[in-house]
């Protein structure tokens, strides 16, 4: 055998090609022409792309080695066909037409021609070109060596005929189903892709998940995934994207430009840079980047969504001759809508982390400023207060004067209250100043609160009603935390409560929660001012509230140390009559 030419000449694997069932039809067919016609060698070829592969011989198994999988290119053997005499389905191109160059092709038997005019020689070639049914060549049936020496008679060149008609027949069933297994295999690639795409928050996970099934589906030798880096958020990629920094760069802008026209790019050494996808130098830069990963030819698919264009990934094949079909050109632009759709997710995602995670920063500098600023403002005014009672106590003092610091003793009293409240909201404000909670029993704290509140609501008579199961009910609170919202809410309730009215204070235990519920026959609360009920300072504009002292700041403080708990605190109330403040606490899971 000669090969003539010492360039590798690209190859397919055909265990991979088609299904068992298929090749063993068209082995069949070779295999019944070589033994029936009586040749030593039949091939038959499939087009793909600009090649044909000898996907099928029968032969010597020097031949065979030799072949299998082996590629032609179709415009040579088109070449010849020109050239050949017209045998029916079968084309003859004595060896002293065939050109030079069709001997680096095929099979060049070793053989010695016998002596006669019709003696068959080594380069003679005797092929039949096979259709699919609507015309277009689909592969290639070849002949070599007859047995006796002899070019083929006329009865021989019949019985040829009915052996094209079942190669052509077997070719095109072994054609379909390699169609079908690839969109099979396209549509396989696209279930695993959207199945990782969807399962996972972390981009590079995702990326590197994606680069089996894409490397699978699209029969291809090379991947490269890259997303670009946007504002605050990093570009990822997955591990083989190791293409030089400026080559990627220049790509960019032709993936940028493929995703708005939602195609792809094609990239081979016969192909021409294509001015509405990629300019010159970004089809340039495509084919250097393809030559430094040892590829035949690539399809740069733009990664996005919406009008967003956010990556690109890069498919190869090491092989030029094995071309991108329409099936994998669309079917690469709906997977990499999956996978921009992923990326956009993460994003969000990764977004929506770092924006916690500055809100969280921005609470405990809140709570920083809230507790430098109050014990700075608490010295200063333990002095005043301290003066003012010195003061007080002077009998001395009598008439206007005694009155002005009898009013300065109250603004200090309430600048005082102001100072402690803001204190402990620096606290319960602060994200980071709550442990690990252990579970406590709330009844002691429940009835400690109330007691604290005796002595306040007998001087207003009030009369409180207390109703606690009797027996422990264990709750996820800091016991501190919890005497705090209860002794704020009781306070409220006697003060926005006129006389001779009943204060009440539950604890319901319920499956996953704890319940306590503040009630009070009180002035109410407006539908309105409870809206803002929970918000710093609020204070409200009914005239019997506002007569009462108060920072605005007990709710606040309320419902922060509720949800830091993972509770919630809600109200019921109508003006004049009576407000109901439950809270629910989490109860320790079992
Ligand atoms: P403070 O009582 O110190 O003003 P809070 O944050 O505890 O601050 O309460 C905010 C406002 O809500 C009060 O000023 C008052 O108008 C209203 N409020 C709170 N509790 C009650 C209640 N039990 N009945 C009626 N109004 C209430």
């Amino acid at each position: 055998m000669t090969d003539g030419s010492s360039l590798p000449r690209p190859q397919i694997d055909v265990t991979t090609w088609s299904d068992v069932g298929s090749r063993d039809a068209l082995d069949l067919v070779a295999s019944s022409v070589a033994e029936m016609i009586g040749f030593e060698i039949a091939i038959v070829s499939v087009v793909r792309g600009e090649q044909m592969y000898a996907v099928s011989v029968e032969g010597s198994n020097e031949a065979t080695a030799a072949m299998l999988g082996v590629a032609t290119p179709v415009s040579m053997v088109l070449a010849e066909l020109e050239r050949a005499d017209d045998w029916g389905r079968f084309r003859f191109v004595p060896h002293e037409r065939v050109q030079a160059d069709v001997r680096t092709i095929g099979w060049v038997p070793d053989l010695d021609p016998v002596d006669s005019p019709d003696a068959w020689h080594p380069l003679d070639l005797l092929i039949a070109p096979l259709f699919d049914d609507v015309g277009t060549m689909i592969g290639l049936l070849s002949i070599d060596v007859p047995m006796g020496g002899l070019r083929p008679g006329p009865t021989q060149r019949q019985m040829l005929e009915r052996f094209v008609v079942q190669a052509e027949r077997a070719l095109r069933m072994a054609v379909e189903r390699d169609e079908l297994a690839a969109r099979i295999r396209l549509a396989e690639a696209a279930r695993r892709v959207v199945r990782f795409a969807t399962s996972q928050d972390d981009l590079e996970s995702v990326l590197d998940d994606c680069r089996h099934p894409l490397l699978d589906g699209f029969r291809a030798d090379f991947l490269a995934i890259r997303t670009y880096s946007t504002g605050s958020l990093p570009s990822a990629g997955s591990p083989s994207s190791n293409l030089p920094e400026h080559l990627v760069e220049t790509i960019r802008g032709a993936a940028r430009r493929a995703w708005t026209q939602q195609r792809v790019l094609v990239v081979d050494e016969r192909g021409q840079p294509d001015d509405s996808v990629a300019s010159p130098e970004e089809f340039y830069a495509a084919l250097e980047a393809m030559a430094i990963v040892g590829m035949g030819t690539m399809m740069l698919v733009p990664l996005g969504a919406g009008h967003e264009s956010l990556g690109h990934v890069i498919l190869g094949r090491k092989d030029p001759g094995l071309l991108w079909s329409p099936d994998e050109q669309s079917g690469a632009l709906d997977i990499a809508r999956d996978i921009g759709q992923a990326v956009l997710n993460s994003r969000t995602l990764l977004q929506e982390q770092q924006m916690v995670s500055e809100l969280r920063r921005l609470a405990t500098y809140k709570s920083q400023v809230l507790s430098t600023v109050s014990h700075e403002l608490k010295n200063p005014l333990s002095a005043v207060s301290g003066y003012v009672e010195i003061l007080e106590a002077d009998p001395s003092i009598t008439g206007s004067a005694r009155r002005s610091i009898e009013s300065l003793h109250r603004a200090s009293r309430r600048m005082e209250r102001l100072v402690d409240d803001l204190l402990v909201l620096a606290v319960v404000e602060d994200p980071e100043s709550l442990g690990q909670v252990e579970p406590m029993d709330a009844v002691p704290v429940v009835l400690e609160a109330l007691e604290l509140t005796r002595v306040a609501a007998e001087r207003r008579h009030l009369t409180l009603e207390v109703d606690v199961p009797g027996r422990a009910v264990p709750v996820c609170c800091e016991p501190g935390d919890l005497d705090r919202v209860l002794t704020n809410l009781l306070s409220n309730a006697v003060k926005y409560t006129p006389q001779d009215r009943v204060i009440s204070l539950s604890l319901v235990q319920h499956d996953a929660e704890v319940e306590l519920v503040v009630r009070d026959q009180g002035i109410g609360i407006s539908h309105d001012d409870q809206a803002r009920l929970f918000t710093e300072f609020f204070r409200s504009t009914n005239p019997q509230a506002v007569a009462q002292p108060g920072t605005g700041l007990g709710l606040t403080i309320c419902r922060r140390i509720v949800e830091r708990h993972g509770g919630r605190i809600v109200v019921e109330s109508a003006l004049g009559e009576g407000s109901t403040f439950r809270v629910f606490l989490p109860a320790p899971s079992v």
